[in-house]
């Protein structure tokens, strides 16, 4: 093992999803995992595009001191949990998933699989699961409502009307936009029944991103969408798909965008694309870290620095980053957050945070930030046990989002089912 070992921890085969041991390293001042398994060999995966000492103190920035971190593979051995366990933690946010139907047929995609049976569970099915999921997870639990794609389901409206009526007072929409860009009614709808935040596909201001990850032209309809949700009065996150090579470099273009779409657009949340799911072959050895996301997005807008990001401290700290901005008398973005913001600890500080930050508001507030899920090359269970996004399982238990949608590279699942 070349490089210089900053601790232990477990993962999985990428092959067959076995449970193996695993190290995290630095060599030539990058960051990787490596482990091996009996039967399919040794992998090595980028996980941070910086020194050790860079590394090391992002993550006791997010509270995890490394000194704690297990020191040997017997450690990592004892670790609590394993890849197929409900959720450790209460989720600050967690999806309930509405349909695995999606009008689209892209050649990414990171929830669906190609051949999967179609699953739309019902309104009393739905009923069910929120009551047992709110039951678990507390009154301030928020939600979101996925897909496939939930727009597909002809009862959206009725099932955001449910879930207002069971308490949820902050009910995202994870979308592709193509139907609210249709449908400036549908929007309309949407938000009168109780859908608060249209968590929306947006990649880039041109068209390259829209050929790669849906295979078809959508600038357009993106930008229409965003209209009409603003006019019906939702809040706008913008949810970029960060793919290695193809719109890395219109990272500063989407944050202006959002900045001039203020204050209906509330935010920008970038994903460095990971790999489960449908992608193509060899994809999973380009990889953007949080460190190499950042540094591309604050050498493409010039009110960003990376001073302004902290890690998420609820969750692992690798596993999120995020700045708040406000809109200067000039139209500038302004920090708000920098070096020395503290994070604030437990689940219900995070679920205030993002109520403060993604519901409908007129505060000239825009939070810039993102989540680098993690694929059968990187997962680490030292992650897996702090996550704070979860899919709601049969029973109303979170299920880690990255567990959910595990995938070997073979496309097998560890967890079968869209939820
Ligand atoms: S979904 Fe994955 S990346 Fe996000 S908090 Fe959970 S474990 Fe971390
Ligand atoms: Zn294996």
């Amino acid at each position: 093992m070349p490089g210089r070992l900053l601790y232990h921890t477990k993962s999985v085969c990428p092959r067959c999803l076995r449970a193996v041991p695993a190290a995290l390293l630095e060599d030539g001042g990058a960051v990787y995992m490596e482990k091996g398994c009996p039967e399919h060999g040794s992998f090595r995966c980028l996980v941070w595009e910086d020194t050790s000492e860079a590394y090391l103190a992002w993550l006791r920035r997010g509270g995890l001191e490394p000194g704690q971190l297990p020191a040997s593979e017997a450690e990592a051995e004892a670790l609590p949990g394993s890849f197929d366990a409900r959720a450790a933690r209460q989720p600050a946010s967690a999806a309930l998933m509405t349909t695995n139907a999606c009008g689209l047929d892209c050649p990414v995609c990171f929830t669906r699989r190609r051949g999967e049976a179609p699953r739309q569970p019902g309104l009393d099915e739905c009923a069910e699961r929120l009551r047992a999921f709110r039951q678990r997870a507390g009154e301030g639990a928020l939600l979101e409502l996925c897909g496939g794609e939930p727009t597909e389901r002809r009862d959206i409206c009725e099932l955001a009307a449910l879930a207002s009526g069971l308490g949820f007072d902050f009910i995202q929409l994870n979308t592709n936009g193509l139907r609210l860009a249709e449908s400036p009614e549908l929007c309309a709808r949407l938000r009168e029944s109780g859908v608060t935040t249209v968590y929306l596909g947006f990649d880039g201001l041109s068209e390259g991103p829209y050929l790669a990850k849906y295979g078809r032209p959508l600038l357009e309809a993106k930008q229409r969408a965003v209209e009409n949700s603003i006019a019906a009065g939702l809040a706008v996150v913008l949810a970029c798909c960060v793919l290695p090579g193809g719109n890395e470099g219109e990272l500063g273009a989407v944050v202006d965008y959002a900045r001039r779409h203020m204050p209906g657009v509330r935010g920008v949340y970038f994903q460095p694309a990971s790999w489960f799911g449908i992608y193509p072959a060899g994809a999973q050895a380009r990889r953007i870290t949080i460190p190499g996301l950042i540094r591309r997005l604050t050498g493409q807008h010039p009110d960003i620095s990376e001073r302004d990001f902290s890690p998420g401290h609820y969750e692992h700290p690798q596993c999120s980053f995020n700045a708040c901005y406000m809109l200067d008398r000039r139209g500038r973005l302004c920090a708000l957050t920098g070096p020395d913001t503290r994070p604030e600890p437990g689940v219900e500080r995070l679920r205030a945070t993002l109520r403060r930050s993604w519901l409908p508001s007129k505060s000239p507030l825009l939070t810039v930030g993102g989540m680098a899920f993690q694929d059968a090359w990187n997962i680490d269970l030292l992650r897996l046990g702090r996550c704070s996004i979860q899919i709601i399982g049969e029973d109303g238990a979170g299920i880690p989002l990255c567990a959910k949608y595990l995938s070997s590279s073979g496309g097998d699942r560890l967890l079968p089912g869209i939820d």
